[in-house]
């Protein structure tokens, strides 16, 4: 029970790797605000497996790429818990496509959603970690950030800038007790990777050390890890959970 009563919200929480943190916290005690923008089913299975865990819970359905909206969710979390604790800026989408071929809407909307989106969070929740001189920001970057891959310039770019906005972000807050750290999960198993063709999977799993796709909970683990008060002097870096791929 590391994280009992600790107030954590979980951008992008109800699929894939967002719902295996946000459970995560779960099972260790934390109330736990999980924000999703679309598909209402997947959204409601991950509230009930939250309310199985019997701690409080949040279903926090809001675009985090619009500033009003995030402002607004944050606004109704506070209202409800008083303050956050621990914010986890997970939510991501990709939209790969070569250069060449990569229109302007796929290239603001990957950077919008991801990076935009990571600022807007950060933002809404700062004051209420400054007020109590306590919070750890822990934001989801990618291997594709660290090494680069074709058709992957604007998802690259934008957790790229994550990076360094984890670094630069980490600087201003760090002597208000907050941290601020990235962790780069590798290639692992959920909604995002599965619709992969066979051979670029095949060829995923030659380039990871450890021969296996990750699962969520192994990006959890390092996500709580980096969450704990054991990690107080952790701020600014970057935590691959990849298997050894970067
Ligand atoms: P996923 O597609 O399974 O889940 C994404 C979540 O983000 C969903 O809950 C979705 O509702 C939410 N979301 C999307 N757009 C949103 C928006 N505008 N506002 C609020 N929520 C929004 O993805 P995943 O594979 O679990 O990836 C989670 C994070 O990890 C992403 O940031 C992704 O870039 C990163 N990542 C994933 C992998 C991987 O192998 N799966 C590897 C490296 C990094």
């Amino acid at each position: 029970m590391e994280f009992k009563d600790k107030r954590v919200i979980v951008t992008g929480g109800t699929k894939g790797l967002g719902k295996a943190i946000a459970l995560s916290f779960a099972r260790e005690g934390a109330w736990v605000g999980v924000n999703y923008s679309s598909d209402d089913k997947s959204a409601s299975r991950t509230e009930a497996e939250l309310e199985g865990l019997s701690t409080k819970s949040l279903l926090l359905k809001a675009d985090v790429s619009i500033g009003a909206d995030v402002e607004k969710m944050i606004g109704s979390v506070l209202d409800q818990w008083e303050y956050v604790d621990i914010l986890v800026n997970n939510a991501g989408i990709i939209r790969d496509k070569l250069l060449m071929f990569l229109d302007e809407e796929d290239w603001d909307r990957v950077l919008e959603v991801n990076l935009k989106g990571t600022y807007l969070c950060s933002r809404a929740i700062m004051k209420t970690m400054i007020a109590r001189r306590f919070g750890r920001i822990i934001n989801i970057t990618s291997p594709s950030a660290l090494t680069g891959r074709a058709g992957q310039t604007n998802y690259s770019a934008s957790k790229g800038g994550i990076i360094s906005f984890t670094k630069s972000l980490s600087k201003e807050m760090a002597r208000l007790g907050i941290t601020v750290n990235a962790v780069c999960p590798g290639i692992i198993s959920t909604p995002m990777t599965e619709n992969l063709d066979q051979e670029t999977k095949s060829n995923f799993l030659n380039m990871i050390p450890m021969g296996r796709f990750g699962e969520p909970e192994d990006v959890a683990w390092a996500v709580l890890f980096l969450a704990s008060e054991k990690a107080g002097y952790i701020t600014g870096q970057v935590l691959a959970a990849d298997g050894g791929l970067t």
